[in-house]
């Protein structure tokens, strides 16, 4: 089988690794955390990187820090994956889902503008230090929305100068997940610094994996330090159990930072390497029945998973399975999910549903040979003769 995202695990994984193991230095302290977050830092250009433990857990509390509480709503796109709204709801919040633009599936800014425009109005309130805080609510209820979260679906951005202006307006704090574009930018600018938060993930199929792992980016000073003080359970003294917050165990342990240094050091290639095959598969398939995803002005996309819209995607999906090519139906809409049915889904033409008929994932790991590659494309071609 061809598989689909695998890591890529050909650096110095081994030798960090055992560096630990010699060393003792296995668990929550220890050189390669700091290490890690210096170089994602210097990477991505935020000033601050705090590890995790995932994805979802930068997810988690990053929204927290944003400001965001019980009863709130969250602004996230239907298409996403669900560790996305599972973090809203982990704050007693509730996604407030947007379709998705048919061409880039990323959250339809057209339809955020008219609805924030024609349903939200907006209330000024005191926050502890008596400064005044405006906020977005919406008219039918008085519910506050507590944050924007744009999701970078598969590496690809919106128009974040547009979003951000929108957050502005709209008072809306911006928490990007990032977590799929490690190494996309926006008119330079790197993914998740874009916002008050960004969350990256190092699962198994991200560009780069620590098998599991999380970081969050922030150009906030103090707001690192929390986020820090948070995924150490709020830990006040060295020495004594002093405590002053309800923290959380999130933070990434030492031999997985160790991995993530690893990774980190073979990243521009890993980019590369993507692009290439991102390249020869457009150019050979292409057509009629087959389009990429459409990469709008400005966007320079990590290509993390090659995936596609095409027509008669399920027949498509089962002849590449028989021929041992490994791929994946994009996800289920987040509003067709068991939990998330009853949260409010902005639509004019239900694009997500189309979406997820029609895009299926085909093999994008780095360590795929040529021969591999040029085995999918010729897969698929004969599937459409
Ligand atoms: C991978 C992913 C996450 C979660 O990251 P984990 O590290 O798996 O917890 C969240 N959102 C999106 C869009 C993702 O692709």
């Amino acid at each position: 089988m061809i598989p689909l995202s695998i890591p890529n695990i050909s650096g110095n994984e081994w030798k960090y690794v055992k560096d630990c193991l010699d060393t003792g230095w296995i668990s929550s302290v220890g050189s390669y955390v700091n290490l890690f977050e210096e170089k994602v830092a210097e990477f991505t250009g935020a000033k601050y990187a705090v590890a995790a433990m995932n994805g979802t857990a930068a997810l988690h509390l990053s929204l927290q820090l944003a400001g965001v509480r019980q009863g709130d709503l969250v602004i996230v796109p239907d298409i996403t994956f669900v560790a996305s709204c599972n973090a809203i709801a982990y704050l007693g919040a509730e996604p407030l889902l947007i379709d998705v633009d048919p061409l880039t599936w990323q959250m339809d800014l057209d339809i955020l503008e008219e609805f924030l425009d024609q349903k939200s109005f907006t209330v000024g309130s005191y926050d502890e230090s008596g400064n005044e805080v405006l906020s977005s609510h919406i008219k039918d209820t008085g519910r506050r929305i507590g944050a924007i979260m744009p999701v970078h679906v598969l590496g690809n951005m919106v128009d974040m100068d547009r979003l951000m202006a929108l957050s502005e307006k709209y008072h809306l704090p911006v928490v990007e997940d990032s977590t799929e574009a490690l190494g996309s930018y926006y008119k330079g600018k790197h993914a998740g610094t874009f916002g008050i938060f960004g969350t990256l993930s190092f699962n198994g199929n991200k560009i780069i994996s620590t098998g599991g792992g999380g970081m969050i980016l922030t150009n906030d000073a103090n707001l690192a330090k929390k986020a820090k003080h948070l995924t150490t359970q709020a830990k006040t003294d060295p020495f004594e159990y002093d405590h002053d917050a309800i923290g959380y165990n999130y933070r990434l342990v030492n031999i997985l930072a160790a991995v993530g240094v690893a990774q980190m050091e073979q990243l521009p290639g890993f980019l590369k390497r993507k692009k290439e095959i991102d390249a020869y598969y457009r150019n050979e398939l292409e057509s009629e029945n087959l389009k990429f995803q459409k990469v709008t002005d400005g966007v320079e996309p990590n290509n993390w998973l090659h995936t596609m819209w095409v027509e008669h995607q399920r027949p498509l999906i089962e002849h590449l399975l028989k021929n041992e090519v490994q791929c994946r139906p994009f996800w289920v809409p987040m509003h067709q999910l068991e939990m998330f049915k009853s949260c409010t889904f902005v639509s004019e033409k239900q694009i997500s549903e189309q979406v997820y008929r029609h895009c299926i994932s085909i093999p994008s790991s780095t360590g795929l040979t040529d021969d591999q590659v040029h085995k999918v494309a010729e897969v698929i071609k004969a599937f459409y003769i």
